[in-house]
């Protein structure tokens, strides 16, 4: 029997990026002709500037289409509780995720660190989440871990007596990790960000699950570092995607 094991953190691994904020700029200036006007390296500060004065703008009134023209490809480690949210993202993502019947899935689960709230307080949708007690926290870890278990050692017994992975798999908690190729364009990873993450700031306050927002956190460092103009615009207005 495969030793279960557990972990309290996602992973998100950037594969690949391709444009930035310069991409964005030249897209945005086909409208008036001047897409083919090289950035001026001489004079490095005033292109930034103007760049940054054009992303800006853009953010600002919502025109939205510049920043399609690059792409993001992350790997991601997450629980498929967290891939099931995830997939709702439709619109300009593309997704191929490792899968449970072609392959063994590691007996690998998600159970909450000791900073992970606990308890909600409040009504839907606009609930609170407080740490919660000791006992609460020994008793969440105590029941994962239990079921986990249990329920990773009935997988590996019907794999054993040939039973389809396929099937097999029917017995295994959401808490399992999966991992997938997810590629997006600015854009959608903004749309998503604006969704998956909560901000003091955002203009539109969202509440996610905060294991989804383990994973948006990741991605928008990547962003940060990748377009970092554009990354700030999308904060300074207040987080929307545009
Ligand atoms: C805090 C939170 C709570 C949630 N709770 C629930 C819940 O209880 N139940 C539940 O089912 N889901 C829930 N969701 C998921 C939510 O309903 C969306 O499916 C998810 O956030 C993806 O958003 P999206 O549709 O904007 O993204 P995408 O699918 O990527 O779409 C992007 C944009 O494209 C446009 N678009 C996409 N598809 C269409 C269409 N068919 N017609 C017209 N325009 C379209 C819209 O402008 C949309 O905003 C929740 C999400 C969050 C963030």
């Amino acid at each position: 029997v495969s030793d279960v094991r557990f972990r309290s953190d996602v992973s998100v691994e950037l594969i690949q990026s391709v444009g930035t904020d310069l991409t964005v700029v030249q897209a945005a200036r086909i409208s008036t002709g001047r897409d083919s006007v090289p950035v001026d390296i001489d004079d490095w500060t005033k292109s930034m500037s103007e760049a940054d004065g054009l992303i800006r703008f853009l953010m600002k009134n919502r025109h939205g289409t510049p920043f399609e023209h690059n792409l993001f490809t992350f790997r991601i480690e997450a629980p498929i509780f967290v891939w099931r949210e995830f997939m709702r993202h439709r619109i300009g993502f593309s997704y191929n995720e490792e899968s449970g019947r072609y392959k063994q899935l590691e007996p690998v689960f998600y159970v909450p660190a000791r900073e992970r709230n606990l308890v909600q307080q409040g009504k839907a949708g606009a609930y609170t989440f407080v740490p919660g007690n000791e006992a609460q926290y020994g008793l969440t870890q105590d029941s994962l871990r239990r079921v986990y278990e249990e329920a990773y050692t009935e997988y590996e017994f019907l794999l054993g007596k040939g039973i389809a992975k396929e099937v097999a798999r029917m017995c295994l908690p959401v808490a399992i990790y999966s991992s997938a190729y997810v590629t997006c364009n600015a854009r959608s990873l903004m749309s998503f960000l604006s969704l998956r993450t909560k901000h003091e700031d955002s203009k539109f306050p969202s509440f996610p699950q905060r294991e989804i927002e383990m994973v948006a956190e990741q991605m928008e460092d990547y962003f940060v570092s990748q377009m970092p103009l554009t990354a700030a615009a999308f904060r300074e207005y207040g987080r929307v995607s545009p």
